[in-house]
């Protein structure tokens, strides 16, 4: 079950440096466990959290009587046939969308590629700012909207694809069309992608669960007392969200890491947009470690959460 374990491992790392991810995998590979697994392995909610969250959900009338404070962080996963307005808000007295209902909180959008296109260029411009504006003739309303992504896809139209239980019946067309319905810039936006393998049943039923969430908490808690201590425990700067002179500052590379990172750029053909993800990542495996320095070891696994660039510019 080694999948599942890296799987596993990329949830800890995206979870502790507030990184988005997205799950590439057969159907029946457990994806949406996974992203279901998330919000259990994040930090308790911070008071001011808390509070923000609760704002949000009694403004929509959405707040149970009997629990007057958020104190679970939200989990939304709306489906793939959401409007604009109801993923990012909007009405003409703008209310809130799935995105701010998941300040603070996980969002999960189950078989990407199914959704409207323009429902995830909209995404783009909040997963950058942490908030959405909606603009209205007359006036216009902001709604804090910082989430971590969690996205699964198929590898192909059919799901098969390098699935060794099943033969994929796509046509290589086919494929390229359906990886195309997501845009690059949005994929820019996605620091981690993992492949989710397919695991005989035996094998699955015959492995204890593995790393159980506790562990996977201490980790996440672990790598997220590093950061407060680099960023100022009452900042909500997490690693995925370093400015350029912040990454500048925290993340530098010893010339083997920087090599790694150069050749990388080159044969996957990298955007300078990735370049800056790869950092990202790097420090947060570090941080991880408790390492202070990035070393090539942690540059070499945030390479390897690219994936999908491999796939996309290669053909
Ligand atoms: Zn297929």
């Amino acid at each position: 079950m080694r999948g599942q374990e890296s799987a596993k491992r990329a949830l800890v790392v995206a979870a502790s440096g507030g990184h988005n991810v997205l799950m590439i995998g057969s159907p029946g590979t457990g994806k949406s466990m996974l992203a279901k697994r998330l919000p259990t392995i994040l930090p308790p909610l911070m008071p001011s959290e808390s509070l923000e969250t609760t704002r949000i959900y009694s403004a929509m009338g959405r707040l149970g009587s009997d629990e007057p404070l958020m104190r679970q962080r939200p989990f939304r996963s709306p489906h793939h046939t959401i409007s604009d307005a109801g993923m990012v808000g909007g009405g003409s007295i703008p209310a809130p969308g799935e995105i701010s209902m998941a300040h603070h909180g996980v969002l999960f959008l189950d078989e990407l590629p199914e959704f409207n296109r323009r429902s995830l260029e909209v995404l783009r411009q909040p997963l950058e700012a942490g908030c959405v504006t909606i603009s209205r003739a007359l006036n216009s309303t902001t709604f804090p909207a910082r989430f971590v992504l969690i996205a699964a896809m198929n590898p192909c139209p059919c799901g098969y694809l390098g699935d060794a239980r099943h033969a994929c019946k796509c046509t290589p067309m086919q494929i390229e069309r359906y990886m195309g319905r997501i845009s690059g810039p949005l994929l820019d936006r996605i620091d981690l992608h993992i492949e989710v393998p397919g695991v005989p049943f035996q094998e699955l039923s015959a492995q204890a669960d593995g790393t159980p969430s506790a562990v996977m908490r201490e980790q996440v808690g672990r790598g997220r007392r590093v950061q407060q201590q680099r960023f100022g425990s009452d900042s909500n700067i997490l690693n995925s969200r370093m400015s350029s002179r912040q990454l500048r500052r925290y993340c530098p590379l010893d010339e083997e890491g920087k090599g790694f990172l150069k050749t990388a750029m080159e044969e996957l053909g990298l955007s300078a947009r990735a370049h800056d993800r790869i950092l990202r990542v790097a420090r947060t495996i570090a941080d991880l470690e408790e390492a202070p320095d990035i070393r090539a070891g942690h540059v070499v696994e945030a390479i390897s959460y690219r994936s999908l660039d491999r796939k996309l510019w290669t053909r």
